[in-house]
């Protein structure tokens, strides 16, 4: 059986993707001969994230259940949803399931942060690497359609490209009063990759003092370093029905919740994708 769904809400597309995972599931249940199910035997979904858009085919081969009764079983509610917070209710699915998107969320979701800064002129108090430390720890504003993880990217090159790195200059000097440089005196070469707000203190220059650096910023994963973490929150609750959870996910500002939450989807999906493909070919 092959079906398609074409849509333009969000809530959908998630519908439609916890049905593909609760298909897989029983792919790899039934591979796994622990319970006699109403075999799902030679499933598998094709699912896309396209902007405001899903195409989803679903093959289910000797099954007695149709797709649209899976789809039924599985829901979603979004409870509130701000650009930085977003609090949803999922019905249907495994904890494992709704504790997995949690995580993701927290380490698996890329987003901009500098890693590298050549220091070109200090004469502030403050030492060269905690200068750079705290440059690292400043969220950026992530466009993730528009570049690549380094170790993902075509060029191959440990000095990275315009695709995969964004080239932040600082270049600050104090008068005859003291000045306190923020983050909004890093200039980009890109104008989407700035810092969320101007406002977060760098270093305190005393009269006469001066600092030049170049800064280079980069996609990374929280899960290698926690400057890399999209969210300051991500937290699931019981609310004490049978698997039924809240999901609240709150970021820093460099990607929406709703970005992350769909991209921790995304993940979960091409990791039990790989799964299953690795148990194929164990088999
Ligand atoms: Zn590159």
């Amino acid at each position: 059986m092959i079906l398609c769904f074409t849509g333009h809400d969000w809530t959908f597309q998630l519908k439609a993707f916890l049905l593909s995972k609760k298909i897989l599931e029983a792919y790899l249940t039934c591979h796994r001969n622990r319970f006699k199910l109403n075999c799902l035997k030679n499933s598998s979904c094709i699912f896309r994230f396209l902007r405001e858009k899903l195409f989803l085919v679903i093959c289910i081969g000797e099954s007695h259940e149709s797709a649209c009764d899976l789809f039924l079983l599985i829901s979603l509610e979004i409870i509130e949803s701000e650009p930085t917070r977003l609090r949803v209710r999922l019905r249907g699915i495994d904890r494992s399931y709704a504790n997995a998107i949690r995580r993701l969320a927290i380490s698996e979701v890329p987003s901009m942060a500098i890693d590298d800064v050549v220091i070109l002129e200090n004469s502030s108090v403050m030492f060269d690497e905690l200068v750079a430390h705290r440059l690292g720890l400043i969220p950026l504003k992530t466009n993730l359609a528009k570049y690549n993880l380094p170790e993902e990217c075509d060029c191959k090159n440990s000095l990275g490209c315009p695709k995969c790195r964004v080239l932040l200059v600082l270049d600050a000097e104090a008068g005859d009063k003291v000045r306190i440089v923020n983050s909004g005196d890093l200039v980009s070469e890109d104008p989407e990759t700035i810092a969320v707000t101007p406002n977060i203190p760098i270093v305190k220059l005393a009269p006469g003092q001066k600092i030049k650096l170049e800064a280079y910023a980069r996609l990374g994963r929280g899960g290698e370093h926690a400057k890399w973490q999209p969210t300051s929150a991500s937290v699931l609750k019981e609310t004490g029905r049978t698997d039924e959870f809240e999901l609240y996910i709150e970021t820093v500002g460099s990607l929406s919740a709703q970005e992350v939450f769909e991209k921790a989807i995304e993940r979960l999906q091409s990791a039990l994708s790989d799964f299953a493909k690795q148990l194929a070919i164990a088999e």
